[in-house]
């Protein structure tokens, strides 16, 4: 569930991103921490006054407004913590983000990318069964690319989240890191495409945007399983996948998912047609 609303009140620290995702609410006695998907923490030390109260959207809270020292809101809830002792925000520790750890690809955020290398440590990624949702997630492959740009990149090129990165042709490498850089660079305040729209309709083909948690890093992932179809393995025929005949070849799985991509497309256009 995104986050519509941040409000710590006296917190000097980071906050979450508008649209980020609670991925984690840790409880240990009074002490209360809530994890977000782009890594902030917010934590708070109810001792003995505090208090977290859940609202309905409009509903009329149990406390004062002045004594709230943190509000959330997500699409239907209210979380407000009252008279808490400490409140607090932080990032989480990313070793991968450190400049000196070693191994961070280079950031795709600034206009002086090399995008050619961005390229290649696609096409040569060292676990070629792996999912290429995650691998953008790699700051070793590609840096400075943020959840926000690596759903939206994905939905720009049409490419299933799910699709092995062994799958992807030279030209696929190429237009994704073009993508993601054109889309880390907009503004931050551009409108979001599938980004925290799980539940909505696709701009492009009318079809229910998804949302799901992905990767060892938990992040969230947004996307329309309609119009993002192109080399989902999970699509695939299964006799193809399982039968005497695998394919491997980048251009036989290109062809067969672009296929089951356009039996779909004329299926909405007739469809359209029928009901329109
Ligand atoms: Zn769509």
């Amino acid at each position: 569930m995104s986050t519509l609303r941040f409000d710590a009140m006296s917190t000097i620290g980071p906050a979450p991103l508008e649209q980020s995702v609670i991925e984690k609410v840790i409880c240990r006695g009074r002490h209360i921490d809530i994890q977000w998907d782009d890594g902030i923490i917010l934590s708070t030390s109810l001792r003995f006054t505090g208090q977290w109260h859940l609202y309905r959207v409009g509903e009329q809270w149990r406390k004062e407004t002045h004594r709230a020292r943190v509000v959330i809101e997500v699409s239907d809830w209210v979380a407000v913590c009252f008279d808490a002792a400490v409140v607090e925000t932080f990032r989480v520790p990313d070793r991968g983000r450190h400049p000196q750890s070693g191994g961070v690809g280079p950031n795709i955020s600034q206009v002086r990318c090399d995008m050619a290398v961005c390229t290649r440590n696609l096409l040569q990624y060292h676990d070629q069964s792996a999912m290429v949702v995650d691998v953008l997630a790699d700051e070793s492959v590609i840096s400075g690319l943020g959840n926000v740009a690596r759903s939206e990149t994905l939905w720009a090129v049409g490419l299933s989240p799910f699709a092995k990165i062994g799958d992807l042709s030279y030209e696929d490498c190429e237009t994704l890191v073009e993508t993601a850089a054109r889309i880390s660079r907009l503004p931050h305040d551009s409108s979001s495409s599938v980004y925290g729209r799980n539940g909505h309709r696709c701009h492009r083909c009318h079809g229910t945007i998804e949302c799901k948690v992905q990767g060892v890093q938990r992040r969230a992932i947004f996307w329309c399983p309609d119009c993002q179809q192109r080399l989902d393995r999970r699509l695939l025929p299964t006799d193809l996948i399982q039968g005497d005949h695998t394919p491997t070849h980048p251009a036989e799985l290109l062809f067969i998912s672009d296929a089951i991509a356009a039996r779909k497309k004329s299926q909405i256009i007739n469809d359209v047609r029928d009901f329109g």
